[in-house]
């Protein structure tokens, strides 16, 4: 048994031992455990301070998350996309291939809390299914492995996976979703990495949501990841109590600039069931966002995006920097709410169209 997979099976998982670490009722943790798993790295439980701080909030169960009030199963609707249970098929180009119902920790707010954990949902069977949907649908060019995460999978069920999935002719780069660098950085050896790099182009996609979970054992699964030529990005949750201001999240993407890793997406917590305590509104989305762009590098910068409950995909959502456009000029307002004139091209036309939205469904369908 490797170094990883004994602090894995040293989590903190029953609810008694969850129940006496955190001072919570047995009974309620025990309630809460059948609706979604819960499980804790020691390393992870390790970095919590206090009761209720940001990383605990994350991880430790709470009676918040029995509220039957609001939030949907799978609000992003993806098993409307699923062609194969382990495949989610919704952008033209790319799918979301499915390969571990596990995860190092639980997230208490994921948006596949109804497959993570579960077994019976992402089960192994699935996985060859998977790789012949992808090798039936040539315009699959990008493969983003995710789970649960792919990184508890072991080495070698790893590799079958990854070089299957390189085998495929029209499959140009492979994606691995992980948060395993936030919540088990000793998953980040030299054998994990060596073995990746045989597989590139390949890319990652991690999930850092709090400056303090950029510890020096992150650091140094990131610089090896980054090392063996793996660009690296990361993807955050905008949580409430978590990490919903200003200086919170500027520390964090600078952090993560700091160990090689580019932030990527900022996303609006999801409408799930039980989760509805983590939920920000959309207006301090916006706020976070325009705290970043210009007060920061642009490197720093994420996008803020909201995944459109009904299955719409990601949205990007932007802060309003045009004031106005007329045939005669732009007006713009910069980061610090300056306005500065932008003169416009002299056109023949008479009259400008109003804004338009062009029909890229129509063009990427030449494509
Ligand atoms: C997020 C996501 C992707 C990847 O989207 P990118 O914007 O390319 O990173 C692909 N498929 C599904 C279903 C997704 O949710
Ligand atoms: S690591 Fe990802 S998949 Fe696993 S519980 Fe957290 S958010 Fe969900």
């Amino acid at each position: 048994m490797e170094d990883w997979q004994r602090i894995l099976r040293e989590s903190l998982r029953t609810p008694e031992e969850i129940a006496e670490r955190f001072g919570l009722e047995v009974e309620e943790v025990r309630k809460i455990g059948r609706v979604f798993k819960i499980q804790i790295t020691p390393y992870f439980a390790s970095l919590i301070k206090k009761k209720g701080d940001p990383l605990y909030k994350q991880v430790v169960p709470d009676m918040a998350e029995l509220a039957e009030n609001s939030g949907e199963e799978d609000p992003l609707e993806e098993d409307l996309d699923s062609p194969v249970p382990s495949i989610v098929h919704r952008y033209p180009d790319r799918v979301l291939f499915l390969v571990s119902h596990s995860c190092a920790s639980y997230c208490r707010f994921c948006t596949r809390k109804r497959k993570v954990g579960d077994p019976s949902k992402i089960h192994p069977r699935y996985i060859e299914d998977g790789i012949h949907y992808i090798k039936d649908h040539p315009e699959v060019r990008d493969v983003i492995i995710s789970g649960g995460d792919p990184l508890i999978l072991n080495d070698d069920k790893l590799e079958a996976i990854i070089s299957s999935v390189r085998a495929i002719p029209h499959v140009e780069i492979i994606r691995i979703g992980s948060r395993v660098p936030c919540f088990l950085p000793q998953r980040i050896t030299e054998k994990l990495v060596n073995m990746l790099k045989k597989y590139h182009p390949l890319y990652m996609n991690v999930h850092f949501n709090h400056p303090d979970e950029v510890t020096p054992e992150a650091a140094k699964a990131l610089n090896m990841l980054a090392d063996a030529g793996i660009p690296l990005g990361n993807q955050t949750v905008l949580l409430r109590g978590i990490n919903d201001d200003v200086m919170t999240m500027r520390k964090l993407m600078q952090k993560l600039l700091v160990v090689r890793v580019r932030p990527y997406y900022i996303y609006q917590a999801d409408y799930v069931k039980g989760t509805d305590h983590f939920r920000t509104t959309v207006e301090k989305g916006l706020e976070i966002y325009q705290g970043l762009r210009g007060w920061t590098s642009g490197l720093a910068v994420p996008h803020y995006v909201i995944d459109a409950p009904g299955g719409g995909g990601k949205i990007p959502l932007i802060p309003e920097y045009v004031q106005s456009i007329s045939d005669e000029k732009v007006v713009l307002r910069n980061y610090v709410g300056e306005i500065y004139v932008y003169p416009q091209v002299k056109t023949q036309k008479k009259r400008r169209p109003r804004a338009q939205t062009p029909c890229y469904a129509a063009q990427s369908q030449q494509l």
